[in-house]
């Protein structure tokens, strides 16, 4: 299973210039005080998922370029990519940039199509696997309320133990017949 490198930024939300989030492990933990920008890592990362501006908590794409919260944004751009790696440690870049009022796509700083992007994130796993697991601030009451099995199967969605599902029933009948 591939895994989330590291996250390369420049100038979105809290961050001014370049910055770099990360190496990342394959499981990760974000601590801070409040207003230290947790959750602006989680938007980072739904940003370079192809999220819209609603799901981003701004109306706006160009809210998200620092500074924009006070009405003063430092550049009219803003970007976020993400590092990939996959099991071979082949890595790809997925970076999204706000350029004015729209969005700009490149795959391994190749310009390409939203679709593209899309279509490329999916190849990979990241953007089924992100619907499912990014848990966003609020959103854990309703997780705790979820029915047992709907809830069951949205860990077994996170921790892809589903996959193994076959071969563990196998491995138990063949241990209750031995
Ligand atoms: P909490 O623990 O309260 O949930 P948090 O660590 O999740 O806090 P965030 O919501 O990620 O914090 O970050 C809030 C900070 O991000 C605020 O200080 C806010 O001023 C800053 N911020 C948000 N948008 C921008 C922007 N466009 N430019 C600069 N700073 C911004
Ligand atoms: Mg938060």
């Amino acid at each position: 299973m591939g895994y989330l490198k590291q996250i390369d930024i420049e100038n979105f939300k809290s961050w001014r210039g370049k910055k770099v989030i990360g190496p990342f492990m394959r499981f990760n933990c974000i601590i801070g005080t409040n207003g230290s920008g947790k959750s602006n890592v989680m938007d980072a990362l739904s940003f370079a998922m192809g999220e819209r501006a609603a799901s981003l908590r701004v109306k706006h794409l160009k809210d998200l370029i620092h500074g924009a919260h006070i009405g003063r944004p430092v550049l009219d751009t803003a970007r976020v990519a993400m590092r990939y790696c996959d099991d071979d440690d082949k890595e790809t870049i997925f970076c999204r940039s706000i350029i004015g009022e729209s969005s700009e796509y490149r795959i391994n700083s190749v310009h390409v199509s939203l679709a593209k992007y899309m279509e490329e994130l999916e190849k990979v796993g990241i953007v089924t696997k992100a619907r499912n697991c990014l848990v966003f601030q609020g959103a854990v009451e309703s997780i705790a309320l979820k029915d047992p099995k709907e809830r069951t199967k949205m860990f077994e969605c996170i921790s892809q133990s589903k996959e193994y599902a076959a071969e563990y029933d196998q491995k138990k009948q063949a241990l209750l017949k031995a």
